[in-house]
């Protein structure tokens, strides 16, 4: 089977090429000039790209499909979240597997392995939350990496659910640099947190907005000082996820100037949305945007101070921490965001974003003036297969790479809502945001899974993607 992509400028985290893309089967096999080739005669499919962008199929690689969470589960399953993810231009996620208190790493990868199973639109990895640092759990990390699991996750928040403390984080570290593996971490002081988060229930401050003012901005700055320091103590690469704290990215560009090799992503929603209009809105509807870290005060400048360091790569990936829980009940999960009406420490946090990442880049990147299409290609594929072990068969377009292709419409304007989100949420975290700028179509492995307004694909397309370790080191 031959697939001619024809007439498009092919766009990667390096060049901008007016191309012709010949895939054959699952894999990008030729690139050319137009005109310079006759592969229109042999092949089956021709797809006329003239006027749009030809660009690696994204790569998210912080996603939680159906993690149980509070009390309930996030509301997308991997069937319908990864469908989602596909709509929005997105053809690689990497989940979270979760290894609970008291049971075996392996244990949770291979339950969630079997969630995934046979559901999935598009392709998928998995890192590894780690929930017990123990003699047993590290020698697992070497099962794991065996399988193609090469990052885990420590929380420095959350105590007594994911909570490590340092000597634990410091352990799994001399492991992630004894292996070459990455270790992610969610970097907020989860103690401090939960003494402000008593107080000020006591005092009677329950709605929504309070899950913003008992996550100050220290809370993420120190803890993500102490995750840089702990990761120099044991010479590991440490990746910091969801950064909303300019004062906390910062920590990271001063550990990457000193040439230590530390990482950092933000996500959509600290990009362009704020406590001020958001989550200090009326009576509960703050609850749509509460997710830790929390979406922090634009008037203190972090919007526009990650901007730049998306820009001038201190913060290297937008990932989505897509996390979605519903505002009103969910048809077979119940009540979610409503747990919290009265006590904000009992709202789910997370929101879904795994279908407005790609686009939302576009638009608030390169539309807005803040880098160029290059910068946004690689944030949102390139960066993240290198770091995450999957390139160059993921995240570029090149002769050998897996041909997950996204034709991008520069012009399109349109209206983001949930009237026409593919996510399974009755919300949307940008409702009646205008941008500019959308996904057409989209290839998985060379099979054509959105055309336009069609969805062709089916649960089961996308496969388990064994991981490298990362292949860049600062
Ligand atoms: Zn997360």
């Amino acid at each position: 089977m031959k697939t001619l992509i024809e007439g498009g400028t092919v766009i990667t985290a390096i060049d901008i090429t007016a191309a012709d893309v010949l895939v054959e089967d699952e894999t990008i096999v030729a690139i050319a000039a137009p005109g310079s080739h006759s592969w229109a005669d042999e092949a089956d499919k021709v797809i006329d790209a003239s006027g749009k962008y030809v660009i690696p199929g994204g790569i998210d690689p912080h996603t939680h499909m159906e993690l149980p969470f509070g009390g309930t589960s996030a509301s997308d399953s991997f069937e319908s979240g990864t469908r989602a993810a596909a709509w929005g231009g997105t053809t690689t996620i990497v989940d979270f597997a979760v290894q609970v208190k008291g049971e075996s790493l392996v244990g949770g990868f291979d339950d969630w392995m079997e969630r995934a199973e046979g559901n999935c639109a598009i392709d998928y990895g998995f890192h590894m939350i780690a929930g017990d640092i123990n003699d047993e759990s590290l020698a697992d990390m070497d099962v794991l990496i065996d399988r193609g699991c090469t990052s885990f996750k420590l929380f420095m928040a959350y105590p007594g659910v994911f909570y490590s403390d340092d000597g634990e984080i410091l352990r799994a570290m001399q492991k992630a640099a004894e292996t070459g593996t990455l270790i992610m971490m969610h970097a907020e002081n989860g103690m401090a947190i939960d003494v402000l988060r008593a107080q000020a229930l006591e005092r009677g401050e329950t709605d929504p907005v309070y899950h913003g003012l008992t996550r100050p901005v220290i809370t993420e700055s120190e803890a993500t000082h102490r995750a840089i320091k702990l990761a120099e103590l044991a010479g590991a690469h440490v990746y910091i996820v969801h950064m909303s704290a300019k004062e906390a990215v910062a920590e990271v560009a001063e550990a990457r100037d000193a040439g230590q090799p530390v990482f950092g992503e933000t996500c959509p929603q600290y990009l362009f949305l704020s406590h001020e209009d958001h989550l200090s809105k009326e009576g509960f509807e703050g609850a749509k945007y509460v997710c830790s870290t929390p979406i922090r005060k634009r008037a203190d400048g972090h919007q526009d101070a990650l901007w730049t360091s998306l820009a001038t790569n201190d913060l290297q990936v937008v990932s989505t921490d897509h996390c979605p829980f519903c505002m009103d009940d969910h048809p077979t999960l119940g009540t979610q965001k409503k747990l919290g009406i009265g006590d904000f420490t009992a709202i789910p946090n997370g929101l879904p974003g795994v279908e407005d990442r790609y686009q939302l880049i576009y638009h608030g990147g390169v539309v807005g003036g803040r880098f160029d299409l290059n910068r946004w290609i690689e944030l949102c594929a390139t960066a993240p297969a290198k770091l995450f072990g999957m390139y160059p068969k993921k995240g570029t377009i090149a002769v050998g790479s897996d041909a997950d292709i996204v034709i991008f419409d520069p012009g399109t304007e349109w209206t983001k809502s949930v009237d026409q989100h593919h996510m399974d949420v009755d919300y949307s975290a940008y409702e009646g945001m205008e941008v500019k700028g959308k996904v057409e179509t989209v290839l998985l492995r060379g099979k054509v899974i959105v055309d336009g307004d069609e969805y062709l694909g089916r649960k089961g397309d996308g496969a388990y993607l064994p991981r490298e370790r990362m292949s860049v080191h600062h």
